[in-house]
């Protein structure tokens, strides 16, 4: 199917990308299971290195199950192309391997999901490059924080553990003043309820270990390239705009005009960081995919009614989700995120880390997990698990405070949901 721009949401995350299967008029998208694909002749196998011919030479690369997904999410996203990686850490630091060398450094948000935290601000180091950090509600901290070497600036559109919304369109102003790309990790938003492309970003990036899969079955990722940014603005961007050593010379940006970000992720970022997806995942996340606004509606319904229940409730202290009137993010979801805020929060519990603890272990539906994004509701307590090495004044600034438990709202019977919490919240709280 092709036709883009012309039908809806619903009917392009079931359609977009797949067509019946050539060979054999199957109707579901096969998986490939194939490491190889036999060359026609020795021309067509020349033509297919060169990349003057678009096919497929091997799975590390591209693999037509996982090229199926690329066009589904790149079509989503609204655009031009999308390289899919084995997980969403992957799909970070391929956003970045055609931006960044020794030296070089990325600004980020101090709201990001903590695993993303933990790669920016150590691990990227081994590659010599450094990451920034700064808090992306003071957007003059974030104009100070670029200087000469900055090469992305990168934050997530609904920030984990929910409850902050990115002011998307101040932040990529910014970027666009650098002559540099917007990177946001639209996760926990899916393209169902933000579209970052529209709020300026240049490149898009998803763990679609999450709700794009939908039920916690497979990890992946995916960079998604708006196709809108000129890589031969300035000097910053030369592995696109120069010639590439890596590709015998070859110049990404004017051969491929507003494909370079994307087939310099296959050529050279698949080919020699091979992080890929394989061909059974990118199966299960085109699966989950084709019921995302059914489920994003769901997972939106249930967590705005339970958030709001919780917040009534004496036995808790405070909720923050940016859906609920108190939240100081409530007025940026009309133009962000405009069908909803996302199904993650935080809820604090009266009796501290004890209560907490007590609770996690009295939720029957709530599974206790380092997780988010399933159709199951799920529970975790960050001070006692993924938070635990941190100091208190840590655990705080990172929205993990003793007294908090973070929420993944999932797509069950919200009566049931809300029983649950209610009794595992009286365990909880019986002695206080
Ligand atoms: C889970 C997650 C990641 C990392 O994705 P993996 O698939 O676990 O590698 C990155 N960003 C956000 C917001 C996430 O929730």
């Amino acid at each position: 199917m092709t036709g883009r721009a012309t039908y809806g949401f619903d009917t392009l995350q079931v359609h977009a990308g797949a067509r019946p299967d050539p060979a054999t008029g199957a109707r579901q998208t096969p998986i490939y299971q194939t490491t190889a694909y036999v060359f026609r002749d020795a021309d067509h196998a020349a033509a297919l290195f060169n990349l003057q011919e678009v096919g497929y030479i091997y799975s590390r690369l591209t693999n037509p199950t996982v090229s199926v997904l690329q066009e589904r999410v790149a079509t989503l996203e609204g655009g031009v192309g999308a390289v899919a990686c084995s997980s969403g850490h992957a799909a970070q630091i391929m956003a970045l391997f055609p931006l960044m060398g020794p030296g070089l450094n990325v600004v980020v948000s101090t709201r990001l999901y903590g695993g993303s935290i933990t790669q920016f601000s150590q691990t990227i180091k081994r590659f010599g490059w450094s990451a920034t950090f700064v808090d992306f509600d003071d957007l003059d901290a974030i104009k100070a924080a670029c200087d000469d070497n900055t090469r992305a600036i990168f934050c997530e559109s609904i920030a984990n553990p929910g409850g902050y919304i990115t002011d998307l369109d101040a932040v990529a102003a910014i970027a666009e003043t650098q002559g540099i790309p917007l990177i946001v990790d639209n996760t926990s938003a899916t393209p169902y309820l933000c579209r970052p492309f529209e709020h300026g970003a240049t490149l898009v990036v998803h763990s679609t270990t999450k709700y794009l899969t939908g039920n916690g079955t497979v990890t992946g990722g995916v960079v998604v390239d708006s196709g809108k940014f000129d890589w031969s603005q300035n000097d910053k961007f030369p592995s696109l705009s120069q010639p590439e050593p890596a590709y015998h010379g070859l110049k990404f940006h004017e051969t491929f005009g507003n494909l370079a970000f994307t087939l310099h992720g296959i050529a050279i970022g698949l080919r020699d960081l091979g992080m890929t997806m394989n061909p059974q995942g990118a199966h299960y996340t085109l699966m989950g995919i084709e019921t995302l606004s059914l489920r994003m509606d769901r997972h939106v319904a249930n967590a705005k009614t339970i958030a709001k229940w919780l917040e009534a409730d004496p036995r808790v202290e405070f909720v923050t989700y940016a859906g609920l009137k108190s939240s100081p993010y409530f007025e940026r979801i009309e133009r962000i995120c405009p069908k909803g805020a996302g199904a993650l929060f935080t809820v604090a519990i009266k009796g501290g880390y004890d209560a907490c603890v007590k609770m996690v272990n009295g939720l029957e539906i709530f599974s206790h997990v380092a997780n988010l994004g399933d159709a199951r509701s799920l529970v975790i307590h960050a001070a006692s698990t993924t938070h635990r090495q941190l100091t208190i004044e840590q655990q705080i600034a990172a929205g993990a405070a003793p007294n908090v438990i973070r929420f993944s709202i999932g797509i069950e019977d919200v009566n049931d949901l809300i029983a649950d919490i209610d009794q595992a919240l009286a365990q909880a709280t019986s002695d206080i």
